[in-house]
């Protein structure tokens, strides 16, 4: 059986082949412009390739609720080429395929699940702290959607006292990605985040801002496990600091062994690493499928 799989990211589009098992056979990355010129590069990639399904984990926020009249649109979001546009439809009309449809960090989650660190946890969080900040839930193995999806990366935080950075979100200015996405960090110290390496009292304040929506997601969601990733988490510093920082605002009040005796395989990198979210638009066009 063969499957396709598709990564739509706000700058790059990875495009997968793969089958049931997890196993990609081919991919490609094609640069996400506007969706006249996107749209036709990614169908030809996947056109004549004898896919079954396809699986679509992609940028929102989206509407995944198949009972709605914009099902598969990408909806609000701030890059405006796409918004209001119906990505499920444009691929059905041309390849005829059942079609999985989710968030990026959703599918990463799944993807996580399925064949990675979050194996068979009845509650599952992939957080990615990249250009922005999503969190992906999985609940026995499905993606958690309802009203939509979790939006969580956009969640309110209480400002450090000795930070007075106005915050990047466009639409709540200090919200969590508006305070510690990558580019709220180069908006706070005018530099790019990895020339930032040595300056300690960055990652202590990025580790406070992540622990603190850790410590919110752990107690709203109840997750087993946490993974973290996306380009930031690339300091590898902050593991520790989110970890002691995470133990610090819940004060022993879950008394779970995982958090007070075993953190460090508590909240943990990504297992398939930067194929999360590929593998699990794959898992996703499998759904679909079965
Ligand atoms: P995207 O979110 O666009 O899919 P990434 O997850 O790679 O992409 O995140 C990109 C962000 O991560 C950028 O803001 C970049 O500055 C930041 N980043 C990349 N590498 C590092 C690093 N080693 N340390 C800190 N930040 C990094
Ligand atoms: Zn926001």
């Amino acid at each position: 059986m063969l499957i396709g799989a598709l990564e739509a990211g706000g700058t790059k589009m990875v495009c997968a082949i793969g089958d049931e098992k997890g196993n990609i056979i081919d991919r490609v990355q094609i640069p996400t412009e506007s969706p006249d010129i996107t749209m036709p590069l990614l169908i030809e990639f996947y056109k004549d390739k004898g896919i079954d399904a396809l699986g679509i984990g992609c940028f929102g926020p989206i509407d995944p609720d198949k009972k709605s009249k914009t099902y598969g649109y990408i909806t609000s979001t701030p890059k405006l080429a796409w918004r209001n546009y119906n990505i499920v439809k444009t691929f059905y009309d041309a390849l005829n395929v059942p079609i999985g449809f989710g968030t990026d960090v959703n599918a990463a989650a799944l993807g996580e699940y399925t064949w990675g660190a979050l194996f068979d946890c009845q509650v599952g969080l992939y957080i990615t702290i990249g250009t922005g900040i999503g969190v992906g839930v999985c609940i026995d193995g499905k993606p958690l959607h309802g009203l939509m999806h979790p939006e969580a990366g956009h969640i309110i935080l209480s400002q450090h006292a000795n930070d007075d950075y106005e915050g990047i979100c466009p639409y709540h200015f200090s919200c969590f990605e508006g305070l510690a996405s990558g580019p709220a960090i180069e908006g706070r110290y005018g530099k790019k985040a990895y020339e930032l390496n040595n300056e300690s009292e960055v990652w202590e304040l990025e580790a406070y801002y992540i622990a603190q929506a850790i410590a919110n997601y752990i107690l709203c969601y109840s997750p087993v496990r946490i993974v973290l990733g996306g380009g930031v988490m690339h300091q590898e510093i902050l593991f520790p600091l989110i970890r002691a920082k995470v133990k610090e605002y819940l004060n022993g009040y879950i008394n779970s062994k995982f958090i007070l005796d075993d953190i460090d395989s508590y909240i943990v990198p990504p297992a398939l690493g930067d194929d999360a979210g590929i593998k699990g638009a794959l898992r996703l066009g499998h759904l679909a499928l079965i």
